[in-house]
């Protein structure tokens, strides 16, 4: 039964909630069957409306991370630990990755200062100029990321089949060409579809912005996630870097559409 406005009631949300546990700690199934990625996508909605959590935007990227990793399926990738000359490109990330990635350097005084000096020397580029720049990432140590429990959705799915071709275009300034496996690509989609709908169902933005950029603007606030989640624009100044494409925007909304009435 739903109420007047087409909503579920309380009852039935928990009675929902309680099917929906049963997807949360499988892979994702990104079938015609909507009950998997609806249950992730409410989930999502819960844990940003959750107050007692000290990050609502880490434990939700967490989840949708973790969920990531659990359903691509186990590939032949040539990516190896100190392998590192992929994270030369502009990374993309939407408000709560950057709040996760801020939330995990806040206290580290050093790191701060290498995003810092980064976000100055590329903050006047346009997009496609820092496309092209190809500068080192400040979050980079030692060949190793050293935020990897919280790098960003764009990171976890950048994998490589080919050594090299990987040497080729960031050694050597080939034109791109990482082969990638198909498979790692679709789950990306799916999962950003998922974090999209809940931002959206939560009344929060849901624009893509550059890592450097978006992380400064956080740290610019002890209080950044609070202030987000409340409907702050705290990313106002930092340059959007990616445009929604038509067939993903209809998926979208085709999602928050169908969950609407059930959150
Ligand atoms: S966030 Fe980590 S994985 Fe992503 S580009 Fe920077 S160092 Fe590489």
């Amino acid at each position: 039964m739903t109420t007047g406005d087409n909503r579920l009631q309380r009852a039935e949300r928990r009675a929902l909630q309680r099917e929906d546990e049963k997807y949360l700690s499988q892979p994702l199934n990104p079938g015609p069957d909507p009950r998997s990625i609806s249950a992730h996508v409410r989930h999502v909605v819960r844990l940003f409306s959750n107050p007692s959590e000290d990050s609502p935007c880490a434990t939700a990227m967490a989840h949708l991370g973790a969920l990531y990793s659990r359903t691509v399926p186990k590939a032949q990738v040539a990516c190896r630990r100190g392998c590192s000359s992929c994270c030369s490109q502009l990374v993309s990330v939407t408000a709560p990755e950057a709040l996760w990635v801020a939330d995990t350097i806040r206290r580290r005084a050093r790191t701060v200062e290498k995003l810092r000096a980064a976000d100055a020397a590329t903050h006047h580029l346009s997009i496609e100029e820092r496309l092209k720049s190809h500068l080192v990432c400040p979050l980079l140590e030692d060949d190793v990321c050293s935020i990897y429990a919280s790098r960003p959705l764009g990171c976890r799915h950048f994998v490589s089949i080919n050594l090299d071709a990987c040497i080729a275009t960031f050694v050597h300034g080939a034109e791109p060409q990482i082969p990638m496996p198909v498979s790692h690509t679709d789950v990306l989609y799916a999962i950003r579809m998922a974090l999209y709908a809940a931002m959206r169902l939560k009344g929060l933005k849901d624009a893509a912005y550059e890592l450097n950029a978006a992380v400064m603007a956080a740290l610019a606030y002890e209080d950044a996630e609070a202030r987000w989640l409340a409907g702050e624009d705290i990313f106002a100044d930092v340059p959007g870097t990616r445009t929604i494409p038509p067939n993903f925007e209809q998926a979208i909304s085709q999602l928050v559409a169908h969950i609407a009435p059930t959150v």
